[in-house]
């Protein structure tokens, strides 16, 4: 089937994408695609002329918005100067790029290596920790996504990780979600206790000299929006030193803007070995992701040879992209917008629904990065059928409002640059499509 542009409706297009594009993480058959015809600041449209607030931002990447003049600007100007340019030159847009991000990092982090996105930078990420260490395992939560690739599916804790388990030397523990708690605590300060003295055991138990790195989301984002306990992240790092073991934070969805933060671990006392980074820090207007390298870990390959690399590493355009969006979160206050609207509206707002609606067991999050867990039951906590789930998100898409569901949550993900105005109309239509939510 061949369609043009102009012409297409929302039927054609969906039918032209079936017909060759194969979708992820799905069952081929039953799939039936929005089409997303363009989209400018926090909405987008489809062929048929329906408008949308996204507050999935696609997945949660879209920090800065659809077609930030800028940033588009800078891509384009890039093209037209040199479009493509091998990882071994040296390119100055990719310099500029990586002195950005490590002017945002803690100090001692001076060196980035430019990845696809974010699984194959927590695959190069684990592959430095294990040849700093000379060990082998990987500790990762259950409750995580880490990427689509040989080491980071594995690492990865949810359901995606059992069908793709071909990699070796990888563990898993339970983290602290106190809503659902695995060590049956009843406050934040024991559910951060039991969930470090968990992770420690495993740590024995595995053999710590064997023990290369533990690789955590600073707040686990598609499986819940975990923000972790105070203590929990400086307590990890104990450990982490205790053992010698390295501490990679996995900033992939959490960081550039979309907690409110530069980095997420920025709201918390933990300071990593190696950071992972995609998503927000160019809002995926190029494939891109890269890792953050301190100091000590740079130093193990001075003279070493690091054994990765990638033809796209540091692509010239997902550079130019990636200058532009971080000087836009600059001059525009766009991080501190974030936190404000977490602050002012999303949250208020959410905490107000949940006094009104049975069905929300809880909300928690910051800046725009915001999760509603829905419950059949608030005395039990158990999770609402996905049959709720799918109804729900059938009924926010038609009144104009873009979901991110996972399990039984939906996950409250705007973009960073979305008004109070904007969060006002989405979060009304969430409210209603809740107060009609029949369990
Ligand atoms: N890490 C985290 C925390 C993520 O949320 C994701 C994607 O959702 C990834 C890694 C993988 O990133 P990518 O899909 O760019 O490979």
């Amino acid at each position: 089937m061949t369609i043009t542009a102009a012409s297409a409706t929302n039927a054609e297009v969906a039918a032209a994408d079936l017909e060759h594009v194969f979708h992820s993480w799905s069952a081929q058959a039953a799939l039936n695609p929005l089409p997303i015809a363009g989209g400018s600041g926090s909405t987008v449209w489809d062929h048929n002329g329906n408008r949308y607030l996204d507050f999935s931002s696609q997945l949660v990447n879209v920090n800065i918005g659809y077609q930030h003049p800028g940033v588009v600007a800078a891509i384009r100007e890039q093209a037209d100067k040199l479009v493509t340019v091998g990882p071994a030159f040296a390119n100055e847009t990719r310099a500029e790029a990586a002195r950005l991000i490590t002017e945002r990092a803690p100090e001692g982090f001076n060196k980035v290596f430019f990845t696809n996105g974010g699984a194959d930078a927590n695959e190069n990420a684990i592959r430095m920790a294990r040849l700093h260490t000379g060990r082998d395992k990987i500790i990762s939560r259950y409750r995580s996504y880490h990427g689509n690739t040989g080491a980071a599916i594995v690492a990865t804790g949810d359901w995606r990780r059992v069908p793709n388990e071909y990699a070796r030397g990888h563990v898993h523990v339970f983290g602290p979600y106190l809503y659902r708690s695995e060590f049956w605590a009843t406050t934040p300060e024991q559910e951060a206790e039991r969930a470090l003295r968990h992770l420690e055991r495993v740590v024995q138990a595995e053999g710590p000299e064997s023990v290369a790195g533990i690789l955590l989301e600073t707040i686990p984002g598609t499986a819940g929006i975990l923000l972790p306990p105070p203590g929990y992240l400086a307590g990890v790092r104990e450990i982490a030193d205790r053992y010698g073991i390295m501490l990679i934070l996995d900033e992939v969805m959490a960081g550039f803007s979309r907690a409110g933060e530069w980095f997420a671990f920025d709201a918390f006392d933990v300071r990593p070995d190696l950071i992972t980074f995609a998503k927000g820090v160019n809002s995926g207007y190029v494939p891109v992701g890269g890792v953050l390298i301190s100091d000590p870990i740079a130093h193990t390959f001075d003279e070493r040879v690091f054994p990765g690399g990638l033809t796209y590493s540091g692509h010239p355009l997902a550079a130019a992209s990636i200058v532009a969006t971080l000087r836009a979160y600059e001059e525009e206050g766009i991080v501190e917008h974030a936190r404000r609207m977490g602050q002012e509206v999303i949250g208020p707002r959410l905490t107000a629904m949940a006094e009104r609606h049975e069905i929300i067991g809880e909300v928690r999050g910051m800046g725009v990065f915001w999760a509603v867990e829905l419950v059949a039951d608030r005395a039990t906590r158990e999770p609402v059928s996905a049959a709720v789930i799918g109804d729900l998100k059938r009924r926010l898409t038609a009144a104009g409002y873009l979901p991110f569901a996972a399990d039984n949550r939906i996950h409250v993900v705007p973009p960073a640059v979305t008004t109070a105005d904007e969060l006002d109309q989405g979060l009304t239509i969430l409210d209603a499509a809740l107060a009609d939510t029949a369990l």
